[in-house]
């Protein structure tokens, strides 16, 4: 499979207007940091389902952190996981990853860990190769489901964008109490190999400027990854169009000395 014929594939999967995905399993994607990866999404095709509305979110803002009773079942995920894994075996496309991601956060689905179980079943079956990979923001560790369905996975990457809880709040906007000591707490707490993803930008949010790259945000960020000590750690800024359109891209120098001074602390570091 050519990288057009990828992107082309892409393409359709996406809702051009609201950046939604249209379909349950989508792909393969070439990421840049899982390799040629077949997405996930366990969640509403019609409507984002997140408990957090961060403004730099590709999905736009949050309607609800609730499930409109649309959520997919398992065995509908199983069955169109498995026509893809097999369309890409008789084309010959080797995956190197089944990544969970999608229209929000993934073990908000309440039979996460079955997904799971089922999606590594499949991968036994047609791509022995692949990861199970989940993009997930850490929100849920305390959840048995959840936290069993991220013990199964291969590689877990958990979302920490903020040194601050006053950043945090403007960064990721959680709905209820969740906090950020919290889930720093809960990560260090999880007893398996953990990744971090993290998320700089900077410009305006809600009316006001943020800059979650602030010299005093990264040194409180780089205290949690100290006490974290993550496998690795891969830094963003934006890459596809925000929620808030006024938000800005931190520079890739930036980002590389921000990389360099969690390398210090003996962690490997990437800065996409
Ligand atoms: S956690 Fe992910 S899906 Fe949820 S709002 Fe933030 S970026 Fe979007």
């Amino acid at each position: 499979m050519t990288r057009a014929n990828l992107a082309k594939d892409l393409a359709h999967d996406i809702d051009p207007a609201t950046q939604l995905h249209l379909t349950y399993v989508y792909g393969p994607v070439p990421s840049r940091r899982l390799g040629l990866s077949l997405g996930v999404n366990p969640l509403p095709v019609e409507t984002k389902v997140c408990n957090f509305d961060c403004p730099y979110c590709e999905c736009g803002w949050t309607v609800s952190d609730r499930p409109a009773g649309r959520m997919p079942s398992a065995e509908t995920l199983a069955a169109e996981l498995e026509a893809k894994l097999a369309a890409c075996q008789a084309q010959g496309v080797r995956l190197d990853a089944i990544t969970f991601a999608g229209n929000g956060e993934p073990t908000l689905h309440p039979r996460f860990c079955q997904i799971i179980e089922a999606a590594s079943a499949l991968r036994d079956a047609y791509a022995p190769q692949a990861k199970i990979a989940v993009l997930t923001n850490a929100t849920r560790l305390r959840h048995p489901d959840a936290r069993a369905g991220l013990m199964r996975a291969d590689i877990r990457q958990f979302k920490l964008d903020a040194g601050t809880e006053a950043m945090f709040r403007r960064v990721d906007r959680p709905f209820g109490g969740l906090t950020l000591a919290r889930i720093v707490d809960d990560i260090c707490a999880f007893d398996a190999p953990k990744m971090l993803q993290s998320m700089f930008f900077r410009g305006q949010s809600a009316g006001a400027p943020i800059d979650s790259a602030a010299p005093e945000e990264v040194e409180a960020w780089l205290r949690h990854v100290a006490r974290i000590r993550p496998t690795e750690v891969h830094l963003y800024s934006l890459d596809r169009t925000a929620a808030e359109p006024t938000l800005e891209k931190v520079s890739p120098g930036e980002l590389e000395a921000i990389a360099e001074r969690v390398r210090a602390l003996g962690i490997p570091a990437l800065a996409f």
